[in-house]
């Protein structure tokens, strides 16, 4: 579609949705690519004056809590590890405001991997090593994770294990509609992670909570379609799940990388950041991969350590602030110099809001 039929369409949406709306529409993304693509496209601030967009829990760096924070700094620090990461953790404050690249700079030897299955040539190149790689990420990360388990297991590699500190994303919408202090009128679905569950795991939001969502693609008219729909569903009172991402999510969601997260990981209790503990929503290594669990490796227990001093994440990834009403945002919380992991991560809110100045 050219630009200025793009343009025309995205206006004709939103003016139909400011018609539709009586009142306020507050919609939760639970994705940091769409938060991401709301701001870059500059939709948000093309926004109905009706319709108000809060940031979840989607970031995956963001949710990661304190205390794993503590457990990965532990290993990192570990002389006999290698650490290998996904980039933005190196640049994650733990609650002293220490992070992973100042313990690099002290010595510590950590990699970045662009893939998990990095780390195994990593544990072939440096058998005199113990290789970890940090598992952080939801149901889309945690594949490929296990499928790096089940080929260190095949080829036969013992100087290889994961830090599963890995989430998965529907226990804690469920927490949020059951627990959380905002209300939601609708929710914009996570494209990624839908192509590994498919529809059904959402089903509760409008079963039991009677709360319209749609799985919704990352190009600015895929998330204007999706509110279109969400609006309209809301105000018809007639909750539903919807995939408006058809293209890429399937109803059943991807049965081979289901196979593989079932083999290698089971359902545990798991910590989110400003949350605390949320039953069943976290992923830890099975009893039949235990050689690859670092945490059984290394007899690892979590600490109980605190945010940052000063850092709201925790309200900011529970929608109940916006990252603006964090009295550090833009002056001690930059991307430069970040205080919390919202602002460090690409995916990050406070990361958004800073760079789009919206
Ligand atoms: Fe945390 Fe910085 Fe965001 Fe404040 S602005 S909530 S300190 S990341």
């Amino acid at each position: 579609m050219d630009h200025n039929k793009l343009q025309h369409k995205i206006k004709e949406t939103f003016d139909r949705i400011q018609e539709r709306l009586k009142g306020p529409f507050r919609f939760m993304e639970v994705c940091g690519t769409h938060t991401v693509s709301i701001f870059r496209s500059g939709l948000k601030s093309l926004f109905p004056h009706l319709l108000e967009h809060i940031s979840g829990p989607g970031c995956p760096v963001c949710v990661t809590h304190p205390r794993d924070i503590a457990m990965g700094m532990e290993l990192a620090e570990n002389p006999d590890v290698i650490f290998a990461i996904f980039g933005d953790m190196m640049r994650v404050p733990d609650s002293n405001g220490i992070t992973l690249k100042d313990l690099r700079a002290k010595g510590a030897n950590i990699v970045v991997c662009y893939s998990p299955l990095d780390s195994l040539k990593l544990a072939l190149k440096n058998i005199d090593k113990e290789i970890v790689f940090w598992g952080i990420g939801f149901e889309t990360t945690v594949p490929t994770v296990g499928a790096t388990i089940t080929e260190a297991k095949k080829m036969g590699i013992k100087n290889f294990s994961v830090l599963s500190h890995h989430k998965i994303i529907p226990p804690v919408l469920k927490f949020l509609v059951e627990y959380g202090e905002v209300e939601i009128n609708g929710f914009l679905l996570p494209g990624h992670v839908s192509t590994i569950i498919g529809i059904s795991p959402y089903e509760f939001l409008a079963k039991d909570h009677k709360i319209p969502s749609v799985i919704a693609g990352f190009d600015p008219i895929d998330i204007v379609y999706a509110l279109d729909m969400l609006t309209s569903m809301y105000i018809c009172n007639s909750p539903k799940i919807l995939n408006c991402y058809e293209r890429a999510v399937k109803p059943k969601g991807n049965k081979k990388a289901q196979r593989v997260i079932k083999e290698v990981f089971k359902v545990s209790d798991a910590y989110w950041r400003g949350i605390g503990k949320i039953e069943a929503s976290g992923l830890e290594i099975r009893d039949t991969y235990k050689e690859f669990d670092a945490k059984k490796r290394f007899g690892l227990t979590p600490k109980d350590v605190g945010e940052p001093k000063g850092c709201r994440c925790g309200e900011v990834l529970q929608g109940k602030i916006s990252p603006k009403d964090c009295p550090l945002f833009g002056k001690k919380c930059t991307p430069i110099s970040p205080v919390g992991p919202c602002m460090v991560s690409t995916e990050g809110s406070c990361a958004a809001y800073y760079k789009y100045g919206v």
